[in-house]
């Protein structure tokens, strides 16, 4: 029985209700999910709760890189430097079709913040720091280079030269939906949309939850002998709830991103550049679609509904055009956007920009295991340390032995490629079957980065939907075929509940081509409302809800 299947949620919420747990997590973001599966293979009970969809919090709103921070050497965070470095080729090897090798070109200029020596020396650290292949290992660039690798740059005011260096591009949320998949075929049983209300205690120490379906507002009770909270922004709020806040508290940093058309920013290459108020931002080609972000700001607003704003779109267009001035990118070239809060820990008298990006652990009297910090790069070993934590507490009353972590040798769900070269393969022979049907290697891309080789369960399904001669339109056609057997997909094997889960943390279609969610989501939502019985209000109410969401992509307050 896949549990992962939206149909077997009721039988799910029976087993969670049943069953006493070693430890239930409280989060399905990536910190949430590295937890879970780290704790499942190692043979532990394992049980994983998130309140709204999985990964949409924090870990549908990064920058989307797998990465080392070149920007924390400033601030001599060498040991966090060192750890996600490292962890970057790891997580490749696990995901090779998710976790792709990007090279970052750093621009430099006659006034920038730094210098060609500086910037060659600074790379070269951060190379031998995360331990990366020579054939890899940073260049610099002279100006002729720099242009020839991406000619946009060619507007750059006082252009020098550039430093060219190795990085790893992903998508935050179905990084985050492989490993809390992968956890799931490791034992763990793991649900979505069913939110912790409060913590049941039992001579003082936290012995279950009392969690609400929001699907249909029915209470469970879990037990478990341990409870972790990695909620990210809301963990202060967990702890609030447990009495357990003390001075040691988040501070949460909002970060925007904008998504402009790849002909409005036409870009071929990453780049990470200054902006003139000594931050430096990215700009990250992806489909058809050039990304730029991100804002680092202080946030004290609703946690539960962050939103870019027009000064955060004023303040990414103004560090594009001073950097690019022919391009005159304006609000209105805004196609989509996100954006997320930074659970940071609060040091005194720093600004959210320089608050280390260090995870750390909290543990309260009542035995509430909080983590919060940290990076979507480092959550393996993240997971690696909470979980070795666990089995020394569970060591001290019971008498479990020990078991290493083993997720270093867990391939992630989607990724059994023998090699990044493999990935290349797959493409181009999914992408010959493909284009018998007139769709375009961008296509097959698009469905070998989202789901690995199980693009072949979806393309099969895709067969089986498409009628071709049956339309005057065969590209809107087919267009709709392949996002209907998306769904069917998500629905059978990754809990898809709602249109947006679909739409932003399945497919990434919301942020990366909104214009297909524009042409197809009449014809998505029919297969919604047959699926789960939706009456005609129903169907209303989810067309209205995707309309605003819609409308949010590029309308700012
Ligand atoms: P979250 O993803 O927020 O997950 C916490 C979950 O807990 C949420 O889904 C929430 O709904 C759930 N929850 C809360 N309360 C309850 C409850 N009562 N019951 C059940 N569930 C609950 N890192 C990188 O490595 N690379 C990057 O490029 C990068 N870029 C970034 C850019 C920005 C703008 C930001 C904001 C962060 C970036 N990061 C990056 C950091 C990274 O995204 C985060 O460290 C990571 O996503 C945090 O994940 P999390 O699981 O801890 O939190």
């Amino acid at each position: 029985m896949n549990l992962f299947s939206t149909h077997y949620r009721s039988y799910l919420i029976e087993c969670l209700a049943d069953k006493k747990y070693d430890l239930v997590i409280i989060g399905g973001g990536i910190t949430g999910a590295g937890i879970a599966l780290d704790a499942a293979s190692r043979g532990l009970k394992v049980a994983l709760i998130e309140k709204n969809d999985f990964a949409s919090g924090t870990s549908s709103r990064s920058t989307k890189l797998i990465h080392g921070g070149l920007r924390y050497l400033k601030q001599f965070e060498i040991a966090l430097v060192r750890e996600v470095g490292k962890e970057r080729a790891m997580v490749h090897k696990l995901a090779p079709h998710l976790v792709n090798a990007e090279k970052m070109l750093i621009p430099i200029t006659k006034h920038g913040t730094f210098g060609k020596m500086s910037t060659s020396m600074g790379l070269f650290v951060y190379d031998v720091l995360a331990g990366v292949e020579k054939a890899d290992q940073r260049m610099m660039l002279d100006l002729e280079q720099t242009i020839k690798q991406e000619n946009l740059l060619s507007q750059v005011k006082d252009l020098e030269s550039s430093g060219l260096y190795a990085e790893y591009r992903t998508d935050d949320a179905r990084l985050t939906l492989e490993v809390l998949k992968t956890a799931d075929q490791n034992g763990a049983n793991v649900i979505n949309y069913m939110m912790m209300e409060d913590f049941v205690y039992k001579n003082g120490k936290i012995s279950g939850l009392i969690c609400k379906d929001r699907l249909t507002d029915k209470k469970i009770k879990i037990r478990s002998k341990y409870v972790v909270s990695a909620a990210g922004p809301w963990v202060d709020k967990l702890r609030r709830k447990n009495n357990s806040l003390n001075n040691k508290r988040l501070q949460l940093s909002k970060g925007v991103h904008l998504v402009f058309k790849r002909e409005r920013f036409p870009i071929n290459q990453a780049l990470y550049f200054d902006v003139s108020d000594g931050r430096m931002i990215f700009a990250i080609p992806r489909g058809k679609t050039t990304y730029v972000g991100t804002t680092d700001t202080p946030y004290t607003g609703d946690i539960n509904q962050v939103k870019t704003n027009q000064n955060d779109v004023n303040y990414l267009l103004n560090a594009v055009n001073e950097n690019f001035p022919a391009l005159h990118l304006k609000s209105a070239d805004v196609i989509s956007n996100w954006a997320g809060l930074r659970p940071l820990i609060y040091q005194e008298g720093k600004d959210t920009s320089e608050l280390s990006r260090k995870d750390e652990i909290f543990e309260s009297e009542t035995g509430l295991i909080s983590i919060a910090g940290g990076k979507l790069t480092g959550y393996r070993k993240m997971a690696e340390r909470l979980i070795d934590l666990v089995y020394e507490k569970y060591a001290k009353t019971n008498s479990l032995k020990f078991k290493k972590c083993r997720t270093h040798k867990i391939v992630l769900s989607g990724g059994v490629f023998k090699k990044a070269k493999s990935v290349k393969k797959y493409i181009n022979k999914l992408f010959e079957e493909m284009s018998h049907y007139g769709f375009e290697k961008i296509d097959a891309d698009y469905l070998v980065h989202n789901y690995g080789r199980q693009a072949q369960f979806i393309f099969l399904k895709f067969k089986e939907l498409i009628e071709l001669e049956l339309d005057e339109n065969p590209q809107k056609e087919r267009q709709i075929a392949l996002a209907r057997a998306e769904l069917w997909f998500g629905i059978e094997n990754e809990m898809v509940i709602f249109p947006m889960d679909f739409f932003q943390r399945r497919t990434g279609r919301y942020y990366f081509d909104i214009q297909s969610v524009k042409e197809i989501y009449n014809e998505i939502l029919i297969d919604f409302q047959n699926y789960f019985s939706w009456d005609e209000k129903e169907l209303a109410k989810q067309i209205q809800e995707v309309e605003s969401y819609i409308y949010n992509a590029n309308n700012f307050e």
